[in-house]
């Protein structure tokens, strides 16, 4: 069940085009309902902005709503207005089972299949066995079928655009206040590389517009995702870069980082986010891969990025476990990080000539 937007003219008026569906989810919230709202595994500033965003504008309207994630998100995003409240099922699952016995309504943001949400995927699966409803906001491909309402648009730059354009049609833009915006605006900005990607629309541009005139402060939220750097990930970054490889004869370029690499420079999460868009950067690649040796849970993180019409959804689906969109993707491997190496470079030459173009 897909809802669907219309745009007119210079200005996109966002509809669903199932009118059921919106009175569905009136229908579902018109009393106060017990919510809660879930975000993917290692959470990025499109899954929190997004949670956050929505959580709020339900506890507006009279809701009891919760944020829950499998696990905790980087420091950068700690400054995020109600980002302490978020539980974490590592660390709360008391908390959350107690949540989720009682729960009437699931939402899941910025993601699409309950693999992706590590421990909270069997307590979900039994609320989905109990018919609980659930209400799917994504932007990533191929959207499993487990909700009631599955609002899919992978055309978004980000779910945090989409939590916009839903809130919106359900006609709650008066409980629009800063917070609720600048959780928005900072999922657009992350997803969005600052409004650089291909992902980035006009219509992007005029809902960050609107979030400006809400409240949202652009350049002191820039300013807490973008540089509070700490010496340590600079110096790793340093490291990431001195393991750069470039594969000429592909268009393609990686990064390596081992455990004793990430160790030396005290690791904290988040420290290598947006490291493998330097390799990306160099001219003529259309293929970067940063691999990330994460010996805790013996897997080698994989993180892909294409340049054009070079799918890494596929190749993360194909190979690597993982997913996302066409442009950005992740996914894992549980060899080790030489062999996995070994083994994107063996199935790169069935990629050769889409690459190059030749
Ligand atoms: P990143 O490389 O920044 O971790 O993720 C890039 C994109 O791919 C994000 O949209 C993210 O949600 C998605 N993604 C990352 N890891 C995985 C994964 O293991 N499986 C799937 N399906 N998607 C992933
Ligand atoms: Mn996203």
């Amino acid at each position: 069940m897909l809802i669907h937007y219309a745009k007119f003219s210079n200005k996109c008026i966002f509809a669903f085009m199932n009118k059921i569906q919106i009175q569905q989810i009136h229908s579902l919230l018109d009393t106060p309902k017990k919510v809660v709202v879930v975000g993917h595994q290692n959470p990025d500033g499109d899954a929190i902005g997004s949670c956050l965003a929505l959580a709020k504008t339900l506890k507006k309207l009279g809701h009891n709503a919760h944020v829950i994630m499998p696990n905790a998100h980087p420091k950068f995003l700690q400054w995020m207005p109600g980002s302490d409240e978020i539980l974490h099922y590592e660390k709360d699952h008391k908390e959350i089972d107690a949540l989720l016995a009682e729960v009437d309504i699931v939402f899941t943001l910025d993601f699409n299949s309950l693999s992706r949400i590590g421990g909270l995927q069997q307590p979900l699966e039994k609320l989905i066995e109990k018919e609980i409803p659930f209400i799917m906001i994504d932007h990533h491909q191929s959207p499993d079928d487990y909700a009631l309402v599955t609002y899919s648009d992978t055309e978004m730059s980000s779910t945090a655009q989409m939590v916009y354009h839903f809130i919106e049609t359900m006609d709650w833009l008066s409980l629009m206040d800063a917070d609720i915006a600048s959780c928005i605006y900072t999922g657009i900005l992350t997803d969005t590389g600052s409004f650089k990607y291909r992902n980035t629309t006009a219509t992007t541009h005029r809902v960050a517009a609107e979030l400006l005139e809400a409240g949202a402060v652009n350049w002191n939220i820039s300013n807490n995702l973008f540089d509070t750097n700490s010496e340590d990930r600079l110096k790793l970054l340093s490291t990431a870069l001195g393991n750069l490889v470039v594969l000429k004869d592909y268009n393609a370029a990686y990064i390596t980082l081992s455990q004793a690499e990430l160790d030396a420079h005290h690791f904290q999460k988040g420290d290598t986010e947006g490291f493998v868009n330097y390799a990306l950067s160099i001219e003529n690649v259309n293929l970067a891969l940063i691999f990330i040796e994460n010996a805790n849970e013996k897997i080698i993180k994989i993180s892909l990025r294409s340049k054009g019409d070079f799918s890494v959804n596929e190749l993360a689906r194909d190979h690597f476990n993982g997913g996302g969109h066409n442009n950005a993707a992740g996914g894992r491997s549980t060899m080790s990080l030489e062999d996995t190496v070994a083994y994107f470079k063996k199935i790169l030459e069935d990629y050769k000539k889409e690459l190059t173009n030749e």
